[in-house]
């Protein structure tokens, strides 16, 4: 049996360093801890990597980060050949951050994404370099409008928060939820909706992921390509950066 974790990621996104104590080890090299600001792969986002520090000094380093058999345990997943730590070992965790700051900002530009295109989602992957969301939609939309409105909403700035409602709350309003075919984040109690702009005014969606303070953090991205996948379906695929200009 193993320790729940403590999972600080889901109150603080900014944390990215914190003192953990070493619960269990398993068998095929997840590393236990008693708490832990490294995310774990949920939602379509991909988990931390990163590298916890020994009191040495040395370095154990992380390739990722996934839930064990339940919600409540978090697995750090050593790279190749690292050292095994010992039951009841102090260490202190690193996030790699530059790449967790990329995945939040990311994931916000998903929710900012599903704001212009309010179409069911039936799927949606978070990524360093790209991310992907999948909707239920038959129409043919313009990817530079969609381009433009997904970064007014990035330079007007709006708060991006959470609220915590009850798994009964949002079984009692299931409209809330954009997904279809992707389950909402239920089974710890209580779930995060989302909140984009002051009183939720321009969007909240239930969502246990990791995202960014302010819109403007998103930065500058665009709509590299939507895809016809199927009749019902298409793939929108975000990028960071300016569009590529045409080339005649
Ligand atoms: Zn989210």
């Amino acid at each position: 049996m193993t320790l729940p974790t403590i999972a600080l990621f889901r109150n603080d996104f900014y944390l990215s360093t914190t003192e953990a104590i070493v619960t269990a080890v398993i068998a095929d090299g997840g590393i236990v801890l008693d708490q832990t600001c490294f995310y774990a792969t949920s939602g379509g986002q991909p988990g931390d990597s990163g590298f916890l520090e020994r009191a040495d000094g040395s370095r154990i380093e992380i390739a990722s980060t996934r839930h064990g058999d339940t919600k409540d345990v978090i697995l750090h997943v050593p790279a190749d050949a690292q050292p095994v730590p010992d039951i009841g070992e102090k260490l202190v965790l690193h996030v790699d951050w530059t790449r967790r700051y990329r995945l939040m900002r990311m994931h916000t530009a998903c929710h900012l994404l599903s704001v212009v295109c309010p179409y069911p989602i039936t799927g949606a992957a978070v990524g360093e370099e790209e991310s992907r969301v999948d909707f239920d939609m038959g129409e043919t939309i313009d990817k530079d409008s969609v381009t433009a409105d997904m970064m007014s909403l990035v330079n007007a700035n709006h708060p991006v928060y959470l609220q915590w409602i009850t798994d009964a709350e949002l079984m009692a309003n299931p409209g809330i939820v954009k997904s279809k075919n992707v389950r909402p984040p239920v089974g710890l109690g209580r779930v995060s909706l989302v909140c984009i702009g002051e009183n939720a005014a321009i969007d909240s969606q239930p969502c246990g992921g990791t995202h960014v303070s302010e819109t403007q953090e998103v930065g500058e991205i665009f709509i590299a390509r939507i895809e016809k996948k199927g009749k019902e379906n298409r793939r929108f695929r975000i990028r960071f950066g300016k569009p590529e200009t045409a080339v005649l």
